[in-house]
């Protein structure tokens, strides 16, 4: 049995528990177990005999270390570091030795209560062990009984495989590694078993130790240096990326990096280059270069006469044809859905009439063929979307695969590729993406392409890892050259040391189990710990997405994008393909709920059917509903089309960029006619999306008359932050987590809660995980996301606590800043990961 040892209470005043104090680094327990005081008088004593610990830089605050180990923090009153050591006057020294109830620090009480939020004093246990008694809710006098400490037991035998593993980071926190950040670290660490230790300056610090870390005298943008050990080093450090900044090596110069299995911390290896490149499909992947590229076929220009070559063009074309009709024959989700448009793309009539034209003018079929499919990936280039640009990459998939069968080359045609390999190209088309077997590939990089190319998708939907958008340097990379991708971070590196490969292999390894077990749940509907359900939808823009939209757990649809039905093609679609459409997704979600949203069209999505006029805002312009009831036509076809899907009721109509009721009733009056030319004794739901901060602040009007809303963060943070969301310096400026974009989510979450109406989130903040604890608090408890995300979503929203969520939620309300609110989340993100060792000590 372990001693114990007794702290008197340092200050007179009442005491009460921790929860009380309104901070969550203490509320929370971050800093460690213990009680507060609210002081009658200014003198803190020392709660039992020991040795000051020294704190930089720290007036406001004292530690005393018992003979037995225990480390006491008094910290006076919250917030206390703004007064910069004003009203303080420390009596001691770091490492005099003191005696229980000898006074410590004197402070102007006075000067507190004006100045400081709260003079609540938390005395709490920061070193490892347990409060095993406590007074609460009691006056006390220095020197009466305060706490029990039970000393800890030993560390656990290491029986796993070590790894040892280290990054640099950038301290963002304005006061440096002060209290508050040093307990959040602390926090986020508590979930891995893994030996985590800070250095900084000189010197090292124990990162589970608030007070060690705080001696180490760190400010504000100074660099540290955090180093693991243990089976879970590699996640130990990645739960601290959300709260410290890490420090990116420029883009091809050595960085440096540790991984060890079984070996000291002190060995180190170099990375020859890290390349920064776009995320396209999140992962991880380590494996031998394997460069992927395609030379171009050369052609002749001139044709020999316009007949011979039409009809050479035109077998090509119907060989290519067959053999993508073969493919998308054995294809199944993404890989059949992309077939089938490049079915549709290569009996395109505007394609065939410019190639025409070229043989018209004596250019040969390849030659006429390559300049028609040109001249129109330069017409998508120009339109300034990267949706539109990336579609440019199944163009030149096409050009190719026709241009090698008119040179007599067969269809297809994959090559050998060694086990694990990473491939890397100039862009990846997709038929090569299908081409390539799963099994060989861990990961792929590309030169160019964007995170919303099909490539993209098929990787994402296939599972591998992949990065675009890398910069030709990729290209020089030798075949056989062992390269580490992290597509979590966004970077590949060329040939890491051998103990960063073996780090690697095992969060490979860990990262599939996670996706294999959430997976697995997803189908199980997802409850917090007390009892509130929350519904996970997906958000689908293809018949292929919801497909696997199923297999990922999702319960039905929150927002089909119709618009993305309909993309690459020259007329709008009409009654009877919109019904085919918006039927086989019903058909294939089985009964589940459908919320399909009417064209979302202009803005950041131009179609090229339906050509608008120059607009100088078009986010401000005409687009989404605005755009529908401008071409009340088109809105009718699609409305008539959702109402012949069977079964009535299955299908919900949602409205998108609506500003007030007028946009709303507006809508529903064109639905009521088409309800009654169509017989049908009921309106299908009507549901507004919350996309402006006008809605948002009308959210109740609209919650009154319309039958759902639904909130698309995406845009209501463009306009609430007046931050284009296609602007790429200002991206890091539109978090939708940002405290104003959350206000406004808070005010529609009340207006459904008055109004009974549900109030579901569809925006990206949908499917950010970081994100759901803080939208349970805030009343949410419908999401739509994307579908790789569903089985997290899922896992996490299992682990939250509603009633937790609220008070984080309230919090996160009162942060200045979308940086402070992710400080937030990331803390209750690393507590939700093990809610069972978190709660041992909450007493
Ligand atoms: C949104 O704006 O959040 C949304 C879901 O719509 P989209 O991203 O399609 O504009
Ligand atoms: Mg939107």
């Amino acid at each position: 049995m372990s001693a114990s040892t007794i702290l008197a209470a340092p200050l007179a005043g009442w005491c009460v528990p921790l929860s009380e104090v309104p901070d969550p680094v203490f509320a929370e327990r971050m800093a460690g177990d213990g009680v507060a005081i609210d002081p009658t008088a200014g003198v803190l004593h020392a709660p039992c005999d020991g040795e000051i610990v020294a704190m930089k830089d720290a007036k406001h605050a004292v530690t005393v270390r018992s003979a037995s180990g225990v480390d006491v923090l008094m910290h006076v009153g919250i917030d206390t570091v703004e007064l910069k050591g004003a009203g303080f006057e420390m009596l001691v020294a770091a490492g005099q030795r003191v005696r229980s109830g000898q006074p410590l620090l004197r402070f102007d009480l006075d000067l507190l209560a004006r100045r400081a939020r709260s003079l609540l004093t938390p005395i709490v246990l920061a070193s490892p062990g347990a409060v095993v008694r406590r007074s609460e809710n009691r006056a006390v006098a220095v020197g009466d009984f305060l706490m029990e400490i039970a000393a800890a037991e030993g560390p656990p035998a290491t029986t796993e495989t070590q790894v040892v593993a280290s990054r640099a980071f950038r301290v963002p926190f304005e006061h440096g590694l002060h209290v508050r950040p040093a307990a959040q670290i602390a926090a986020a660490l508590r979930p891995f078993a893994s030996v985590v230790e800070i250095a900084a300056l000189g010197r090292k610090a124990n990162a589970r130790s608030p007070v060690a870390m705080m001696s180490l005298g760190v400010h504000s943008g100074d660099t540290i240096e955090v180093s693991a050990r243990g089976a879970d080093a590699l996640a130990a450090i990645a739960a601290l990326e959300p709260l410290l900044a890490p420090v990116k090596a420029p883009v091809s110069s050595a960085a440096r990096g540790e991984a060890k299995r079984e070996a000291p911390a002190t060995t180190r290896g170099e990375l020859r280059q890290r390349i920064e490149a776009s995320i396209a499909s999140r992962g991880l992947a380590i494996g031998p270069a394997v460069r992927w590229t395609q030379p171009e076929i050369a052609v002749a220009e001139r044709g020999s006469d316009e007949s011979g070559e039409a009809a050479a063009l035109a077998r090509a074309l119907a060989t290519v044809q067959s053999h993508l009709e073969a493919q998308a024959g054995a294809a199944r989700g993404e890989q059949r859905a992309l077939l089938e448009a490049h079915v549709q793309l290569i009996r395109d009539p505007d394609l065939a009439e410019r190639s025409r034209d070229g043989m018209r003018r004596g250019k040969s079929a390849a030659f006429a063929w390559r300049q028609a499919t040109r001249a129109i990936i330069e017409g998508l280039a120009a339109v300034g979307d990267d949706r539109m640009r990336e579609r440019a990459a199944d163009l030149r998939d096409l050009e190719n695969q026709v241009v090698r069968a008119l040179s007599g080359e067969p269809p297809g045609g994959t090559r050998e590729l060694p086990e694990g390999a990473i491939l890397l190209a100039d862009e990846v088309l997709p038929s090569q993406m299908i081409a390539i077997e799963r099994s060989r590939v861990a990961g792929i990089c590309s030169a160019r392409g964007g995170p919303t190319s099909h490539m993209a998708i098929l990787a994402a939907a296939s599972g591998i890892p992949a990065l675009v958008a890398a910069g030709s340097a990729i290209l020089a990379i030798a075949d056989g050259t062992m390269l580490a991708l992290d597509a979590e971070h966004g970077w590949l590196d060329v040939d890491p040391p051998a103990p960063q490969r073996a780090a690697l292999q095992r969060a490979v390894a860990q990262r599939a189990a996670e996706r294999a077990s959430d997976i697995e749940a997803a189908r199980r509907p997802s409850r917090t710990r007390d009892g509130v359900t929350i519904g996970v939808n997906a958000n689908l823009g293809s018949l292929a997405e919801a497909r696997t939209a199923l297999e990922c757990g999702a319960e039905g649809c929150g927002l089909l994008r119709t618009e993305f039905l309909f993309l690459d093609r020259s007329e709008p679609p009409d009654e009877d393909e919109q019904a085919r459409d918006y039927q086989a997704i019903a058909t294939a979600l089985d009964g589940r709920p459908v919320s399909i949203r009417t064209m979302d069209i202009g803005g950041d999505k131009p179609i090229a059917y339906l050509p608008m006029p120059h607009e100088d805002n078009p986010a401000l312009g005409m687009r989404g509903v605005r755009a529908s009831l401008a071409q009340p036509e088109l809105l009718r076809t699609q409305l008539r089309a959702v109402l012949r899907v069977e079964p009535a009721g299955q299908c919900r109509v949602l409205l998108p960029m609506v500003t007030d009721l007028a946009d709303f009733r507006a809508v529903r009056a064109i639905l009521g006619e088409c309800v009654a030319e169509r017989g049908l004794a009921a309106a299908p739901a009507l549901g507004v999306m919350i996309e402006t901060p006008a809605s948002a602040l009308l959210a109740e009007q609209l919650a009154a008359e319309a039958d759902f809303l639904s909130i698309g963060t995406n845009d209501l943070s463009q306009y609430a932050l007046a931050v284009d969301r296609g602007h790429p310096q200002l991206a890091p400026r539109l978090d939708a987590l940002h405290p104003a974009v959350l206000r406004l989510i808070a005010l529609v979450a009340d207006a459904g809660r008055a109004k009974h109406k549900t109030v579901s989130v569809c925006g990206a903040l949908g499917s950010d995980v970081d994100a759901l604890p803080i939208l349970v608090g805030l009343g949410i408890h419908e999401i739509s996301a994307t579908c790789a995300m569903i089985p997290r979503l899922k896992r996490m929203a299992r682990l939250l606590d509603a009633g937790e969520c609220r008070e984080l939620a309230r919090r996160a309300l009162d942060q200045a800043s979308a940086a402070a609110v992710r400080e937030l989340a990331a803390v209750a993100r690393a507590r939700a990961r093990a809610p069972s060792t978190d709660s041992v000590s909450g007493g």
